[in-house]
């Protein structure tokens, strides 16, 4: 049997031709054309201002860090349920995170946590930079509670949007409703230029900056001259044409992991103890994966049983996100928690969700789950 994974890059078969474009026009050099068209694409297609294609959502981050003024000494919130990539650039600066857990409904920051974080900190003498919102697994964060109350506090929102692309919070894309806004286009995410991100922003001298430090802080002089510390970061031209290819069937591919999500529903969740998150009533999720919680004394199986059982059909599955307050690398930063990330940690497995998925790969996949629960 074939591997089945949980999110390999899917290619829509547009992108051949628009990378031997770029090839026919020796556009291969870093930026060129395919880049100026990609960020345009992005920005007509989530209605961002300006986007910034960047080699990372990683270094996307990095820079709005940056571009907030965030120094060596500052404190940064941010999501405690996320990829470490979230949260690693606030220590490239020298800031330390301060980790704010999640609510129920949407598993994302928990708006009310947020506030008494805020509060603490403050307490304590600190008025965090900025706050790190992430819109994990494509579920839209509670945004207007969140930016309500950094508003409050007058701290700016960074929204990683990295695995969000197509998910809608109240109808608008997300990425595009905070000052700034972050997408990755990594080999698993719901489109791909093999590795890259891009940096969406309303303001257009932040744009500027942010361009300018990701092309290693070049000033327009006929030689190399340099006013700031600049960083190698922006995107491949051959990249943005897959990139370009990849795109233009965004809707598609969120149309078809929307049924992948409803088709395992329907199929698994009269199983005893397996559960399945709805859509936020502020949101529509791309689904980028399919997540399952299982409750172990109602299906009488671990998720780690059901994982081994899956791989021993050659089909990749993974627990959700190890929370950032519990990795030991982040051991010694404050937190603010409530139990809901860590019980996500414990209860919850990411199923294979690609656009390249088969129905009949997906009965692969629930077959396995059906049968070891039932042999319990
Ligand atoms: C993938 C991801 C990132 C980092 O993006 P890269 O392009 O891999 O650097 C950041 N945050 C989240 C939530 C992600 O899933």
């Amino acid at each position: 049997m074939n591997r089945l994974y949980l999110s390999p890059p899917y290619m829509s078969g547009l992108e051949l031709e628009l990378v031997k474009e770029a090839f026919s026009t020796n556009w291969i050099a870093p930026l060129g054309p395919m880049v100026d068209a990609f960020e345009a694409e992005i920005c007509a297609c989530t209605g961002a201002r300006h986007a910034l294609a960047v080699s990372s959502g990683t270094a996307a981050i990095h820079l709005s860090l940056m571009l907030l003024g965030v120094t060596a000494g500052d404190e940064v919130l941010c999501a405690s349920f996320t990829f470490a990539g979230s949260a690693f650039p606030i220590r490239y600066l020298g800031a330390t995170p301060v980790f704010v857990d999640s609510e129920e409904t949407s598993w994302n920051m928990d708006p009310a946590l947020l506030e008494e974080a805020i509060l603490d900190r403050m307490k304590r003498g600190k008025t965090p930079k900025a706050a790190i919102v992430v819109h994990l697994y494509g579920q839209s964060a509670d945004l207007d509670a969140i930016m309500e109350v950094c508003a409050r506090y007058g701290i700016p929102v960074i929204e990683d949007a990295a695995e969000s692309l197509g998910t809608l919070y109240r109808g608008r894309p997300t990425g595009t409703l905070a000052p700034l806004g972050v997408l990755s286009f990594n080999g698993n995410k719901i489109i791909t230029t093999s590795s890259g991100g891009m940096l969406l922003c309303h303001d257009g001298d932040l744009a500027a900056r942010g361009k300018s430090l990701a092309t290693q802080a070049r000033e327009p002089c006929p030689w190399y001259e340099h006013h700031a510390i600049g960083f190698n970061y922006r995107m491949s031209n051959v990249l943005a044409a897959i990139g370009r290819g990849q795109l233009k069937t965004l809707e598609e591919r969120v149309a078809r992991r929307r049924v992948i999500f409803d088709q395992y529903t329907r199929m698994l969740a009269q199983l005893p103890g397996i559960r399945f998150t709805s859509d936020p009533p502020w949101g529509r999720s791309n689904r980028w994966l399919t997540c399952i919680r299982i409750d172990s004394a109602l299906s009488g199986v671990t998720p780690e049983e059901i994982r081994l059982a899956l791989e021993q059909e050659n089909i990749e599955s993974r627990p959700l996100w190890k929370p950032m307050h519990l990795q030991p690398v982040f051991g010694e930063c404050p937190a603010y928690t409530n139990g809901v990330s860590e019980n996500l940690f414990n209860e919850g497995l990411c199923l294979p969700s690609g656009n390249g998925l088969s129905d009949a790969d997906l009965n692969r996949v629930v077959d396995v789950i059906k049968n070891t629960v039932r042999s319990h």
